[in-house]
């Protein structure tokens, strides 16, 4: 079936009791055995459930590959890939990645002695004089967050194939419908489901997906272990949401290539960050790599804090608040808000200055959604 076709039905059949076009909420802890040693497929939530199949049944068929499991955050699915490593395993991590990875890697890396190496992916050059003997994975994140900058998937997985390394790609900014990081060689892929896969900022949710018999058995293994599993009602929900995926990506691009081109020619906006721009330095990657450009716009202004700031307080459709991808458009400042966990140090190694703000686009009317910045800007 078509991407947009399986947006609606893969996963779900209609309910086996009462023929329920939608698939029910399962909200149960345990399900009763019909005889001993024999159950009907399930037997307690922690192990599995009848809604988070159906959802992880769908995500699976978005992103083409075997196995998807939910859980409950983004944070969630990337604590449990790291649990994938031991003691003295080296990774390799994009140096511009979200705030909240770079702060669990630092941590990690502090009490469990694993060694993450935090380095610009954009150069695929540099890579292979990061990796030695204990290198285990490369941690890819594009477009990153919040510059947009892009990395070469394809290259870089292809660079971990040859020295035995897993490809493990953050596939939030983009969704499945954007970009396929499986059809580029990548091996695991987590996602806050939070974000464009859910759409409507009502549940905080995360996935694990990957594409081989024995990471399947890993991966199922460590949710059931570490007890990462999502919750049914938040299963049906990102469910539900996934089914307007399509027509509500379409929208986000759609609008965000006009703010985008609206802030380009704005004399106060130094610089505009946007794949999409034929003007971005990666624009020829993002169209080879992505389906479309996404929902993402940030963009630098020069001078004082006051200036960021009376944009921050200005806007009055954008709402001042952190997180992304929901129908409704956002505002935030990276510095003090999304990267402050990151440390003054490592914003500043890797480009994020104190002038950059970040928009998420809604799918308002675009009309309205430039008024407003045209007025706070002002
Ligand atoms: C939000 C986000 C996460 C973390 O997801 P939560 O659902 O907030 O735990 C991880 N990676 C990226 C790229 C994100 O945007």
């Amino acid at each position: 079936m078509s991407f947009q076709t399986d947006t609606i039905h893969a996963g779900v059949s209609p309910d086996k009791a009462y023929g329920a076009i939608m698939t029910p909420i399962y909200q149960s802890s345990t399900f009763v055995f019909e005889d001993i040693g024999k159950h009907r497929g399930f037997d307690y939530t922690r192990s599995g459930n009848p809604t988070r199949a159906a959802l992880e049944e769908c995500v699976a068929a978005l992103e083409g590959c075997s196995c998807a499991v939910a859980v409950t955050t983004g944070m969630a699915a990337i604590t449990t890939v790291l649990h994938l490593f031991r003691t003295g395993d080296e990774i390799i991590c994009t140096d511009d990645c979200y705030g909240g990875t770079a702060r669990l890697l630092k941590t990690i890396q502090e009490q469990f002695g694993l060694k993450i190496h935090f380095v610009s992916l954009r150069e695929t050059g540099e890579i292979e004089s990061y990796i030695t003997p204990n290198t285990r994975a490369i941690w890819i994140e594009t477009p990153s967050n919040p510059l947009l900058n892009l990395i070469d998937i394809a290259g870089v997985t292809a660079i971990a194939k040859k020295h035995g390394l897993l490809s493990i790609v953050d596939n939030t900014f983009l969704s499945p419908y954007n970009q396929q990081p499986f059809r580029l060689g990548a091996d695991i892929v987590v996602h806050s489901t939070t974000k464009y896969l859910n759409g409507h900022s009502d549940v905080v949710g995360g996935a694990v997906l990957s594409n081989s018999p024995e990471l399947d058995a890993r991966i199922r293994f460590l949710v059931n272990s570490l007890g990462t599993c999502a919750q049914p009602f938040d299963c049906w929900l990102v469910l539900r949401g996934i089914k307007t995926l399509v027509p509500r990506m379409k929208e986000h691009e759609r609008n965000a290539r006009a703010v985008a081109e609206y802030l380009d020619r704005h004399p106060k906006v130094k610089r505009v960050f946007y794949p999409g721009l034929a003007s971005h330095p990666q624009h020829e990657l993002a169209k080879r790599q992505q389906r479309g450009f996404g929902g993402m716009v940030s963009f630098e202004v020069d001078g004082a804090i006051e200036q960021v700031n009376s944009i921050l307080r200005g806007t009055k459709l954008f709402a001042l608040a952190e997180s992304l991808g929901g129908v409704e458009s956002l505002i935030e400042h990276p510095a003090t808000m999304s990267h402050a966990s990151m440390g003054a140090e490592h914003r500043a190694a890797v480009g994020i200055t104190d002038g950059v703000i970040r928009l998420s686009i809604g799918i308002e009317d675009p009309d309205d959604l430039i008024a407003d910045l045209s007025q706070a800007l002002a």
